[in-house]
């Protein structure tokens, strides 16, 4: 026999229970809600401007792009690597309500350095581009220099005699290529390989000195110590990857490095960093670090 009390009993129970769990879910939303947006804040507070010079090697596999963020927060990115990693480094490493690179640098444009720039001037406003405006035949670099003309982006071309300051107590002093003149045109400029075109700057802040050197081989190595530009710097990007073509032991005497950075994937088909390059700088007593045994490479200076 149908009992109405207890169907009641029960219809009532089974209410109450559901609404127990609605409401309880409800407060389990809101306080998954109220933990994301407090990891969000404590991810925020930790990307602010921190009075410091922070240098990220990324880790893009073989390829070289660098983040560099000035004592108040200004960005520069140094090239983009061989793939589109560089943009999931970006949106990890920058405020999540800051959309603007103050400066990419573009030091030379083959693939390993220039691939993710086009979509980067897609998804973030660029304050300025530096680069060598040198003749390149590729996609990516035929992208990136439309988008440039599309979006007005002002170019910056390097000159040894002009520096490059941040406005916040950083100078980056521009070391190569020489600037074009009446005496050096853009085709006798070329007859440098695409490598040695590579832009090298040393950045410079408080006590600290930082030399980044692109893809450069020793040719370019030698006459930047001809110049007699002042090369000595406490971190030194290992330029060209640990190729055997650079690292030349004159010009590491000249930088004096207390540490190597390499940006390099594993097991590459180059065989990067070589290793007689790797035995130099251990022979000197310049430690190195590789972003393939090291993963994404964060340095910060005060
Ligand atoms: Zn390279």
């Amino acid at each position: 026999m149908f009992d109405i009390f207890n169907f009641r009993f029960v219809s009532h129970f089974v209410l109450r229970f559901s609404n127990f769990v609605s409401k309880n879910s409800q407060y389990t939303l809101v306080i998954i809600g109220l933990a994301m947006i407090s990891l969000i804040f404590l991810r925020e507070i930790t990307l602010l401007p921190d009075g410091k010079l922070h240098l990220y090697v990324l880790d893009v596999g073989q390829g070289d792009s660098m983040l560099m963020v000035t004592p108040s927060g200004k960005q520069i990115l140094i090239d983009g690597g061989p793939n589109l990693s560089t943009l999931s480094h970006l949106d990890r490493l920058l405020p999540f309500f800051d959309r603007t690179i103050e400066m990419i640098v573009l030091t030379h444009p083959d693939s390993d350095h220039i691939t993710a720039l086009p979509e980067v001037l897609k998804r973030y406003t660029i304050d300025h581009i530096v680069m060598t405006g040198v003749g390149h035949s590729s996609g990516r670099y035929d992208a990136l220099l439309s988008e440039i003309q599309r979006r007005s982006i002002p170019v910056i071309y390097p000159d040894p005699s002009v520096d490059i300051v941040t406005g916040d107590g950083v100078l980056i002093d521009v070391l190569w290529p020489p600037a074009l003149t009446p005496t050096l045109s853009q085709g006798e400029r070329e007859n440098l390989s695409s490598n040695n075109q590579s832009i090298v700057l040393r950045a410079l802040y408080k006590n600290t000195s930082i030399l980044l050197t692109g893809d450069i081989e020793e040719d370019a190595e030698q006459a930047i110590l001809a110049s007699g530009a002042d090369i000595r710097s406490d971190i030194l990007k290992v330029p060209h990857h640990g190729s055997r073509t650079s690292s030349s032991t004159g010009f590491l005497l000249a930088v004096d490095p207390y540490l190597g950075l390499i940006s390099v994937g594993s097991d590459n088909r180059y065989g990067h960093p070589h290793t007689e390059i790797s035995d130099r700088y251990l022979n000197m007593d310049i430690p190195i670090k590789t972003t393939a045994s090291n993963g994404v490479i964060s340095l910060e200076f005060d």
